[in-house]
């Protein structure tokens, strides 16, 4: 059970991932948060630190499904303005749901696929109930958030101290 609190990879953003990293632990696919993962929450510009993760992705044929539990309103457009035709929006993170979905999408094992977000209790457990590769990422910006989310944060803080002090799995 705490087990599915700890991320099997957690790196400080979305830059430091690159597709034959993915490729060499056997990844296929990812499924990609949106909120303070690629960008703050509910800003509808991608930056080129977005667009250049998508096109290493891309060039090595890695495939792409947002996943967010936000609504079809913010998740579209903002899947629009990056190109990525896969997506899921009302996810219910940490339910299993989006990230099935996904793979049905995609045609990717969830074992293949890496999920890749900025929280513990949505992204991080949801990715390994699962049962993906899941990478957490330093939030962008913990301003852009909301009163629930600034809770969650509160309960995520003993487990980032021992994911920084190296003492998880
Ligand atoms: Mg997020």
């Amino acid at each position: 059970m705490m087990k599915n609190f700890y991320p099997d990879l957690y790196v400080e953003n979305i830059s430091s991932i690159t597709a034959s990293m993915l490729s060499k632990m056997g990844m296929e696919a990812v499924v990609l948060d949106v909120d303070n993962t690629l960008v703050p929450h509910n800003d509808p510009n991608p930056t080129a630190e977005v667009t250049a993760f998508l096109e290493n992705m891309r060039a090595g044929g890695i495939k792409i499904c947002v996943v967010s539990n936000n609504r079809y309103e913010r998740v579209k457009p903002f899947c629009d303005a990056i190109g990525v035709e896969y997506f899921v929006h009302d996810a219910l993170k940490p339910r299993a749901y989006g990230y099935e979905k996904a793979g049905e999408i995609m045609g990717v094992e969830r074992e293949k696929t890496a999920a890749i977000g900025d929280q513990i209790f949505t992204d991080v457990w949801g990715g390994n109930r699962a049962g993906c590769f899941t990478i957490m990422v330093k939030p962008i910006d913990v301003k852009s958030e909301n009163i629930f989310i600034k809770f969650k944060r509160l309960l995520e803080k003993p487990f980032i101290k021992r994911l920084r002090n190296g003492d998880v799995k």
